[in-house]
């Protein structure tokens, strides 16, 4: 699943493409991709893109017409911007025209959704509404305080969006690895110097990230449909079995709930 770094990406290469453009025409080819039903074409046809805007894996695209578009990409999720010349693959659920370019959205597992709501109630959405800050939001202080104050394995509660926005699984694996800090630790119990070190490393893994264009293990491309490389730099995530690059140990993977942990046990300890 795209996290922060690749839809930051997204955002940033959308920005680039289609902000201040206008919406030519539109493809409702899928209207179950909807979250709250299809929106008649009137009201997207002729809007110009204000802004393209990222919260937390959440992608808002906020248009001249005081209504606001949002699009979740979830597992397989794709926005592409590509010439109307270009074959369309399958899979793809809705386009928006500019002139000769289209914004794609292509979801092969199509758990990823669009909507189109108000923009002045954007802050009324139930989905939206419980979202956390987003990390770059948090100051060092911020961030400990808000993980001390929890009593929850520090892994699955990075990956709660309703705490920190944008995390998942591969972030806070390798942002734990660099912090020393084993995932099923409670996060109460982590000492002070410790969590210092998990801001720093979440804060840099995925600054490092978004350099990379992000991460693609599996689906997730940028908006022109290119691959990151993220995927070279990872020092736990998906090297089960494999030396750790810093110990030599050979890298862990455990089911923590229903998602993979991937550490080093010599760098990582429980107790
Ligand atoms: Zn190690």
């Amino acid at each position: 699943m795209p996290e922060l770094p690749e839809v930051e990406t997204i955002v940033r290469d959308l920005r680039d493409k289609i902000a201040g453009q206008t919406i030519t025409s539109v493809d409702l080819i899928r209207p179950s991709i909807w979250r709250s039903g299809p929106p008649r074409k009137k009201s997207l046809i002729n809007t110009v893109i204000n802004a393209v805007i990222r919260k937390g894996k959440n992608i808002l695209i906020p248009l001249s017409n005081n209504f606001t578009l949002i699009f979740h990409l979830k597992m397989t999720g794709r926005l592409t911007v590509e010439s109307k010349d270009a074959p369309i693959p399958k899979h793809t659920h809705l386009i928006f025209n500019f002139g000769d370019r289209q914004l794609r959205f292509n979801d092969v597992r199509r758990f990823g959704y669009a909507d189109l709501a108000p923009s002045d109630k954007l802050a009324e959405i139930e989905y939206l509404k419980k979202i956390g800050p987003d990390p770059f939001e948090l100051s060092r202080a911020m961030f400990i305080d808000l993980i001390r104050s929890k009593n929850r394995m520090i892994k699955p509660l990075l990956m709660d969006q309703s705490i920190i926005a944008g995390i998942g699984n591969i972030y806070s694996d390798e942002a734990l690895f660099l912090a020393g800090i084993h995932p099923r630790r409670i996060s109460s119990r982590i000492k002070i110097d410790k969590l210092e070190k998990l801001y720093n490393s979440t804060l840099r893994v995925l600054q490092n990230s978004i350099k990379s264009r992000g991460t693609s293990v599996s689906d997730y491309v940028d908006a022109s449909g290119q691959k990151g490389t993220f995927q070279n730099s990872l020092r736990v995530y998906g090297r089960e079995g494999e030396p750790c690059k810093k110990c030599r140990r050979k890298i862990k993977r455990e089911t923590i709930g229903s998602r993979s942990a991937h550490f080093c046990p010599g760098r990582q300890r429980l107790n």
